[in-house]
């Protein structure tokens, strides 16, 4: 392939990313989106491979690495439940990171890739080998520890070290300090030293920032990481020269930081405070010994007493939350919602902005139960709509109706916006025990005069509401 029609690859396969961004910010839209960036990703492969920078020596080598890379993909794709989803995702930006700090040593090392390069052009690219690294190997390890939070091998509490902020501090002061000893390097061996002190700070600091992440806010650093991801695929790009690298890497980089904006506003905390890590205790406490116990009497509903409720309502909102996905139980809420609204029930939903294990979990279930779109409501959308409902139906969430958020200051979710369930005439919690959610702090909803709870797996207590409304 020509070097010019590779280029005009690269342009297509650019456009097709934009578009494919443009289609996933609808739901309406986003099978379309998802297509967009495959086609566009196949061009920018085999515009790659067969480009001018690959010799056909290398081609084997390349697909042999694509067949086994693509069949771990394949399995894991197909193995993954969807409430597992979030881990996937962070095990995959750890390779992302793992990637960009080994083509920086790789390019580091291989004598052919400075060949010819004037002495301002060789320290532009031994800045962008120690940037690289730098994001490369904090993506990685941040990673590591965010699958592990998600997948609950590590607690979600935070670990937060006496002096972590002066930590943080002297460990850049050093990367600088070494960053400048790089780049003034005799020789590769010499320059080894100071990239090998700097990896093991990066290394280090990622894992420093995300252990100190606690309470609910998890998801700002998971679209965090997506963020920085999407800069170490970017500076690989200026590593390689290779200019499609270096904007799909800065459109994933910039559509994850403002997605991370968009989750710390919805969750209002400090996007400045996100980014130097170690937050998630700046809105309370951290959750002492004892708080996630049960704390009040709680009065339980059964099913056939939950359908009456909701047959004989006007109004009713449902706030589905990771229980929903964990039950897999959203087409039997839609065989409800399908059957209240033949009876001229009014049935909405009310989506939390963090709800569920991943941005926009909620939304992927409920269309994938053919849920209309226009039913379903953004919390700023429906919150003030509480007061006037009849029948909250609370499916499988915990943290996004906690009212603590609201009344106490102390707590570790204070501070976080919250569907406002318990305004309504009846809240009905769906969920099997009195065990905490994501955040693992007590839910004062549980006990309040007007909620009831209806204990059980929620796809067969829904399942059993369903068969009540239609006998
Ligand atoms: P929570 O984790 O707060 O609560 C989920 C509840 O579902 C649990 O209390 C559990 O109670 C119940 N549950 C679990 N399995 C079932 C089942 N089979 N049937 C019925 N109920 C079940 O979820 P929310 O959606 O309310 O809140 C999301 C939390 O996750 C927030 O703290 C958020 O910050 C965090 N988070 C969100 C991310 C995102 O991007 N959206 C990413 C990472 C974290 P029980 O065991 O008693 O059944």
């Amino acid at each position: 392939m020509s070097a010019s029609l590779a280029t005009v690859s690269y342009i297509g396969a650019i456009i097709l990313f934009i578009l494919s961004l443009g289609g996933l910010s609808n739901p309406e839209t986003s099978r379309r989106g998802n297509f967009y960036g495959m086609i566009g990703m196949t061009i920018a492969v085999l515009a790659t491979i067969f480009g001018p920078r690959v010799s056909m020596a290398g081609i084997p080598w390349i697909i042999g690495a694509m067949a086994v890379g693509g069949t771990i993909g394949l399995y894991a794709a197909r193995k993954v439940q969807m409430t597992q989803m979030p881990e996937l995702v962070a095990i995959m930006h750890s390779m992302v990171g793992l990637a960009a700090a080994l083509v920086g040593f790789a390019n580091y090392i291989d004598p052919g890739a400075a060949y010819q390069l004037t002495s301002t052009e060789k320290s532009i690219h031994e800045i962008e080998i120690y940037l690289g690294i730098l994001i490369g190997v904090v993506t990685f390890s941040g990673s590591i520890i965010a699958f592990g939070k998600l997948a609950g091998k590590i607690g979600g509490k935070p670990m937060l070290l006496p002096g972590r902020h002066l930590m943080n501090l002297a460990g850049l002061l050093v990367v600088i300090f070494f960053g400048w000893q790089f780049l003034h390097s005799e020789s590769v061996s010499a320059g080894l030293v100071g990239l090998t002190v700097m990896t093991v700070i990066a290394f280090l600091f990622g894992i420093h920032m995300v252990m100190a992440i606690g309470g609910a806010d998890m998801p700002v650093v998971v679209s965090m990481l997506n963020s920085y991801s999407g800069w170490a695929a970017a500076a690989t790009g200026f590593m390689l020269n290779n200019d499609l690298l270096i904007v799909t890497g800065a459109l994933v980089g910039s559509s994850g930081a403002i997605l991370s904006y968009i989750m710390c506003r919805a969750m209002n905390r400090n996007f400045i405070s996100v980014i130097a890590g170690g937050f998630g205790s700046g809105g309370g406490k951290p959750a002492a010994k004892g708080d996630g116990q049960p704390a009040g009497e709680t009065v339980s509903i059964s099913s056939a007493e939950t359908a009456e409720l909701l047959r004989e309502a006007k109004n009713v909102i449902i706030v589905p939350g990771y229980g929903m996905a964990v039950a897999q139980a959203q087409h039997t809420v839609y065989e409800i919602t399908k059957c209240l609204r033949e009876k001229g029930v009014n049935v909405r939903f009310g989506i939390h902005p963090v709800a569920g294990r991943m941005p926009g979990h909620m939304n992927v279930l409920l269309a994938e139960a053919k849920v209309p779109y226009d039913i379903v409501m953004e919390m700023d959308e429906i919150n003030a709509d509480f007061p006037d409902t009849d029948v909250s139906m609370v499916i499988g969430a915990n943290d996004i109706v906690n009212p603590a958020a609201q009344d106490d200051p102390t707590s570790p979710i204070a501070g976080m916006p919250v569907l406002e369930v318990w305004k309504a005439k009846t809240s009905i919690v769906m969920k099997r025990s009195m065990a905490t959610g994501y955040a693992g702090v007590d839910n004062p909803l549980f006990y309040k005069e007007n909620n009831r709870m209806l204990f059980g797996d929620a796809k067969k207590m829904l399942d059993e509401v369903l068969i009540a409304l239609k006998s």
